[in-house]
């Protein structure tokens, strides 16, 4: 998978992309992740990204020129199955989302700042808006290291059995089980006695029990959907 991300502030992925799983994705050649600063593709001497928004109010506004020029270049060299724009008012980000998008070979994900961008990009170039929660960020950057990491871990491979994603939480629609590990007791905190007892089928039940009880508890939506 390939993605293109367009930004101001291309040395904030620096932390995201260069540890743990998506670090590792990149050294196997399973996911290829271009930054590209949108500043590079100005019209202007001064390197000009934003502009004051017509009608006054507060707050700049990401023009169109530098944008579509980007988007545009990266276009020529290859088809993109989506380009995506980071907001606060796109479809919320959730597993199947993550899922459907991991399937895809090329795209492109513009980072927002100040006010946002030119409305016309989002009519006439994006094809997909993606939030990541009902709160404002100061910028689509974090966002898009979200989105990133949620599908770089799915592509095949990435994870080890050991970790396999399909038993991650909402990957049945369920959120997980309780996890322990050693040692059996802590201050008296005890491992529940069935995860040690070997019986897998019980503690195949077990779990299942626990996955249900949880999302009956802290996301009941999951269980209407
Ligand atoms: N004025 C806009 C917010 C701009 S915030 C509004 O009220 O909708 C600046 C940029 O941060 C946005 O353009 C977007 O790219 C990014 N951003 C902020 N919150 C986000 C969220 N919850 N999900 C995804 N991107 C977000």
């Amino acid at each position: 998978m390939r993605i293109d991300i367009i930004t101001l502030f291309p040395e904030m992925f620096d932390g995201p992309f260069s540890h743990s799983i998506v670090k590792r994705a990149q050294e196997k050649n399973m996911a290829e992740i271009h930054l590209h600063q949108l500043r590079d593709h100005a019209t202007d001497k001064h390197r000009r990204v934003d502009d004051y928004p017509f009608s006054g109010g507060a707050g700049m506004v990401m023009m169109i020129e530098p944008v579509a020029r980007c988007i545009e270049s990266l276009q020529k060299q290859r088809q993109y199955d989506e380009v995506i724009y980071t907001s606060p008012d796109g479809e919320l980000l959730d597993q199947p989302m993550a899922n459907r998008l991991s399937v895809l070979s090329n795209i492109i994900i513009l980072c927002g700042h100040y006010k946002g961008i030119d409305e016309r990009i989002r009519e006439h170039l994006i094809t997909k808006e993606i939030s990541i929660g009902n709160y404002v960020l100061s910028g689509g950057e974090l966002a898009a290291a979200v989105i990133v990491d949620s599908l770089v871990r799915l592509l095949p491979g990435v994870l080890g059995d050991e970790t396999s994603a399909l038993s991650d939480s909402f990957q049945d629609g369920l959120v997980s089980p309780p996890v322990y590990t050693r040692p059996r007791e802590f201050r008296g905190w005890k491992v529940p006695d069935i995860l040690l007892s070997g019986n897998e089928k019980l503690i195949r039940e077990w779990k299942n029990e626990q996955s249900v009880r949880r999302t009956k508890q802290r996301r009941p939506g999951l269980l209407d959907e």
